[in-house]
Order: C-alpha cells, then structure tokens, then sequence
C-alpha cells in the first residue's frame, strides 16, 4: 500500500434517507444508468418490450428526446433521476390515461407534478409488480453495497405498511408516510409510522427546486404551497403527534419553512421537525434551526450536485450547496444528533457515500471520517462491517471486504 492510501472498518450504513419500498418495486426495471451516449439510449429504448415501460435514471444534463425519437420507442415513461421529473410518448400516454386519466394527463406539467409527487410515485410503483422477493432483492443489494438500515420516506398505503409490519426487514427500516396517506391508516397500523412527510419545493433535476435568486435559465424554482398553507398542513400534523419531516433542498424553501416553523412554535418543542436535503441552507436560517432543536437530514452525494447542475446552477450556489463545515464548525451541529446523513438511493452503498464525503467538490463540503461514522453508520459493528480502502491522492475509495452478521 502507498503511503497516500489506507484501509478503515466501518459499521454498516444506517442511511436515514431513502425509499426502500420505491426502489423495491422499481428492481429490475429498465434504467439509462451508466449510459452517457445518446446514441446507446435510443438504442437500448427501441428494444424495450411491447408494454408501458417504466425506464429509470434519465439524467437530462446527459440528452434529450424529440418528438419524433419518442414515437419510435415502444410505449414508455420516462423518469428524470431525481423521480421529480416524467416524459411519456404518445402510445404510453394512451395505455396511462386507461389506468388513471388524471396522471396521464398531467405527468409532464411539472407544477402539477411536484404538488401531487406522491400520488404520482404511488402510481409509478403501482405500475411495477411489488412483492417479497423484490425487498428482499433490494435489502440484498444495499447489504452488498455495505447499508444495514434504510428509513423509508415514503410509505403509500395501508398493504405496504402492512407488508412492513410483517416483514422481516421491518427493523431495518423506519416508515414515513405523506399526511393523506397518514390519515387514510387505521390506529393500529398508525403506530408502524416514525413521521410525516411535507414537501416544500421540488427538485434540482427538475428545475423545481426552490432558490431565492434564478436559475441560469432563469426561473426560480416553486414553492409547493404558500405560507398560509404550509402552516395550516404543519399545524394539523403537530396535531397528531407525530415527528414532522420537510424536503426543502433550495434557499427559498428553507426561508419559508423556517418562517412557517417559527410561527408555529417550534421553539416551545412542541413538534419534532427534521428538515430533509437542505442542501442551500443559509448560517443565518441555520442558526435559528439549530436553536429551535430542529433537526437536519442531507446527502453528501449530493456535493456532487455542483459540478452536476452546474449547467444550471450560477456559481454562488455550487459553492454554497451541502456546507457540512459551516453547520458543524460554526453552527455547532453534531453529526449523529441533529445532523443525519443519508443517501436518497442516488446512489445507494458506502463506496459512493464516503467518496462524496471525503472527497466532495468543494472543501466547505468535506466530512471528516468519524463525522460520517457518527451521522452515517450504525452505532457499532453487530451487524457487520465494511473494510474500505481510501486513496487520498486518487480521490478515491474502494470497498474490499464486506462482513455481515447474519
Ligand atoms: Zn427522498
């Protein structure tokens, strides 16, 4: 070994952000992951089968389709990596709108979309066969891949909860559920729910993100609902007693729910709040959450996200995206007690999870090793360990050995 490289045993990853029940269903569909040519895409899209395809992990800075190409490609929806973002061709469009005239209709307005994101990802994973073998093909993949434990962030019904309920995997996950879906649940099955799930903006990949000054290609981004309404939704869930969590990734969105948060009272503890991604989090917006106990949950794979949208983000926003140093050094947030680390599934697994860690693109994105083991991996190795190789000079980080209690 070079003197630039060496080797840690790390816990297993409690990832405290995914969507293990979305990603289940979603095993084995069709993915344009890995392809960068457009060429390879289209290709690999003709031979897709005669049914509605679900094809998974459009990157849009990567290519686009016209009109004409769609039409060629046997019936399929399209979905943009960050499951914020859809495109049909009109033989989908055709097979949808008999299955939900309503989704079918609206799935390209992007407004429509990010107001109604959970009915629609309810419906996409509806469209794929969901059963035992696929969690349990899926729970396989994030071992493999070194991740123990993964909070599902979006429940949709009462057969998923119950499926968790029953499952052997049910004290590998957490479950949180969107306030209708909540509501929908008998008392009994209420209890399996951690939290409540808001949205206040949208996503980067889908120029939905919510952000104080514009995006390059102007526009800046959408707040899913006005004050009056977060506050009104926020009030309600504080009702139930239950632990609140709030997507908000752009500046505008964590403006808004700081202000709406500020005005219900969380100062008095009143409600748990975790605010979920934050990736443009202000030191002023910060500092307030800090001192009202709110809890924040982000990506460090999303540091990568400043060289990714670079096509769209101006350069005061790639340098202020997921800034660990401020919140940990200036503001005082402690990894593993109000600051959680996790993935989204974008990707999964340690390798990436630690790369983007170490070796983010910005230095006020950098996380010390026992920083991740602390907001990133379970509390100690009962479940196993992960031996990684890290390359300080390759920027780089391998996974060479895997051992799993089992
Ligand atoms: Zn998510």
């Amino acid at each position: 070994m070079k003197n630039n490289e060496y080797r840690v045993r790390l816990p297993l990853l409690k990832d405290n952000h995914s969507h293990t029940l979305t990603y289940s269903a979603m095993h084995g569909a069709p993915t344009l992951a890995g392809i960068d040519a457009k060429e390879s895409a289209v290709e690999f899209m003709t031979k897709l089968e005669h049914k509605i395809n679900v094809l998974l992990d459009w990157d849009e800075t990567k290519f686009h389709f016209n009109e004409k190409e769609l039409s060629s490609f046997p019936p399929v929806l399209i979905c943009n990596v960050s499951l914020h973002k859809y495109i049909i061709n009109l033989s989908a469009r055709a097979m949808l709108k008999s299955i939900d005239e309503n989704i079918a209709k609206n799935i390209e307005d992007q407004a429509w979309v990010e107001k109604n994101l959970l009915e629609v990802l309810k419906f996409i994973a509806s469209l794929m066969e969901f059963n035992d073998l696929k969690m349990g093909l899926h729970f396989g993949e994030l071992e493999n891949a070194g991740v123990w434990y993964a909070e599902d962030m979006c429940v949709f019904d009462i057969g998923a909860v119950k499926y968790y309920k029953d499952s052997k995997y049910r004290n590998r996950t957490s479950l949180w559920a969107s306030f209708p879906d909540y509501l929908r649940l008998p008392d009994n099955l209420r209890k399996e729910i951690k939290g409540i799930k808001v949205f206040a903006d949208g996503a980067l990949a889908a120029h939905s993100a919510a952000l104080a000054k514009n995006y390059i290609a102007g526009g800046g981004g959408m707040l899913i609902y006005t004050n009056d309404e977060l506050l009104k939704i926020l009030h309600a869930i504080a009702g139930m007693n239950k632990p609140i969590a709030i997507h908000a990734i752009g500046d505008a969105a964590l403006d808004q729910a700081a202000s709406v948060l500020r005005k219900i009272g969380v100062d008095k503890g009143n409600i748990q709040v975790r605010l979920e991604h934050c990736q443009f989090i202000t030191k002023k917006i910060a500092s307030e959450l800090k001192s009202h106990g709110v809890v924040l949950s982000m990506q460090p794979n999303f540091s990568r996200d400043s060289i990714r949208y670079a096509d769209r983000l101006p350069s005061a926003y790639r340098n202020q995206n997921n800034p660990f140093r401020m919140l940990i050094d200036d503001i005082k947030y402690k990894p593993g007690e109000d600051l959680l680390f996790g993935s989204d599934g974008m990707p999964h697994g340690m390798e990436q999870a630690l790369k983007w860690s170490l070796f983010p693109p910005y230095k006020s994105q950098q996380l010390k090793i026992e920083e991740f083991i602390n907001g990133y991996c379970m509390p100690d190795m009962k479940n196993g360990y992960a031996e990684v190789e890290i390359d300080e000079e390759k920027e780089s980080v391998r996974m060479i050995g895997l051992s799993l209690e089992t």
